[in-house]
């Protein structure tokens, strides 16, 4: 408070009355936000009444024909989809697996990778050979590797303070593994869950193949399955593992970014997006990843327009589809901007699960992002300290090719890998006030991006 209150003598009077104009104007985006959201409701609707969201589904179709609807009866001055095409994998029956060892078969919890193979219909069984990356993989050489399971076992490092950086630490086992292993003549690849929780949700996610090398299937465990599995090839290295699965991937299907927008008053030409993505993994409803991020998208519009705020700026809110295993309409939303001429000035992507605000990352030049740093005094009252060079989102990444500022949401990190890609990313596992408070510091930050430009 001391520091705001230094801040605020040291500006001009003409900016303190602004800023103290903008301070008020931010805590009734926040009363408005606090007191009569519907998001919460927004969500238990497209999380438990629709569900999953996987591109290509019936589920995601749905939610293309509910968003739009629901950004129709807010009376935005535009709604809109925007035509993509997706990739449409399928996951099948419900994966087995089991270890065997000796006599001893012990099933393990495992969930086949998105865009992966199916295994033969009866399943396959070999010898496993562990590793913790690539390096040892290769260190290890197609003579041991050839006809056996590859087990990636590479922790999320714990001790990384945000957990997207352990994630990053160790999400190339799931994107590249099967490759790897099979450039080796492995048969399989069975990869630890991206999480630092241990329990028995396998966590999905998407991986792809190489050219050239044989397709081999690819599923994550859990947690306390690779730790089970871990422990009992120490035992007994000669034990077996079987898996079946029996995903595959269709023909590409057609579908749609849902698109609201209020057009500016004084700009309508200049565009600020905030979004979130609409499609989500079919193991669970998509609550955190990304429901959460799309339903406040939505809320910032409806908040601005309740509050009779009416933006210089075009602001849009943007359900991107296909996130998860393609990024089909990232791309795609950053193609029509650039063959419409559009110009984009900012973007704001809530990706990271709908917990309690701490700040927005930045991508843009060094000049961007101080003046967006300038506005922290009128934010960290609200809990938003951490503002600055950052990530934006995968979505809006498309959209930094145009020139655009990217901005992504960073809500508190701690729990989000706990849900991510499982069956428990499910509404319940949502708290209201805290996706609240991210829709809300989304709303204050669109706010002032539409009354100061970058
Ligand atoms: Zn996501």
């Amino acid at each position: 408070m001391k520091k705001l209150l230094l801040l605020f003598c040291l500006l001009s009077p003409v900016a303190r009355a602004q800023s103290s104009a903008d301070s008020v104007t931010i805590r009734k985006i926040y009363n408005e936000i606090l007191s009569n959201s519907p998001s919460y409701e927004w969500l238990r609707y497209l999380t438990q009444q629709i569900g999953p969201r996987l591109s290509g589904s019936e589920g995601a179709q749905k939610a293309v024909d509910w968003t739009k609807q629901l950004m129709e009866k807010q009376g935005f001055d535009r709604v809109f989809l925007q035509e993509v095409m997706v990739p449409h994998w399928v996951r099948g029956a419900k994966e087995m697996a089991y270890i065997q060892n000796g006599k001893q078969k012990t099933t393990v919890p495992i969930a086949a990778l998105g865009g992966s193979v199916a295994t033969p219909s009866k399943g396959i069984e070999a010898q496993v050979v562990e590793v913790k990356n690539f390096q040892e993989l290769r260190e290890l050489g197609a003579e041991k590797v050839k006809g056996k399971i590859v087990f990636f076992n590479r922790p999320m490092d714990p001790t990384k303070l945000n957990t997207f950086e352990a994630y990053a630490g160790a999400v190339d086992q799931r994107g590249n593994g099967a490759s790897e292993a099979s450039r080796l003549g492995a048969v399989g690849a069975i990869i630890r869950s991206m999480t630092t929780a241990m329990d028995d949700n396998p966590h999905t996610g998407s991986m792809r193949y190489a050219t050239g090398v044989p397709l081999i299937p690819a599923a994550a465990i859990s947690t306390n399955g690779a730790e089970r599995l871990s422990k009992a090839l120490k035992e007994n290295p000669n034990l077996t593992f079987y898996f079946k699965q029996s995903c595959e991937s269709l023909p590409d299907a057609k579908s749609y970014n849902v698109v609201g927008e209020i057009k500016g008053s004084e700009k309508p030409d200049e565009i600020i997006v905030v979004g979130g993505h609409l499609d989500s993994w079919d193991l669970g409803q998509g609550a955190h990843d990304d429901g959460a991020g799309c339903v406040q998208s939505i809320e910032v519009l409806r908040a601005l327009k309740a509050l009779g705020i009416k933006p210089k700026r075009t602001i849009r809110a943007v359900m991107f589809m296909n996130e998860e295993n393609g990024l089909r309409g990232g791309v795609g939303y950053a193609d029509y901007a650039k063959k419409n001429n559009e110009k984009h000035i900012a973007a704001v992507e809530s990706d990271n699960g709908g917990f309690t605000p701490r700040g927005f990352g930045i991508v843009g030049t060094a000049e961007q992002r101080a003046k967006a740093m300038a506005w922290k005094p009128l934010l960290a009252p609200y809990g938003l300290h951490e503002i600055g060079a950052g990530s934006g989102g995968a979505d809006i990444g498309p959209l930094a090719q145009l020139g655009t500022v990217l901005f992504g949401f960073k809500p508190d990190s701690q729990r989000y890998f706990d849900f991510h890609h499982t069956g428990i990313d499910r509404f319940e596992g949502v708290n209201k006030r805290e996706l609240e408070l991210g829709a809300a510091s989304m709303a204050a930050l669109v706010y002032l991006l539409d009354r100061y430009g970058l």
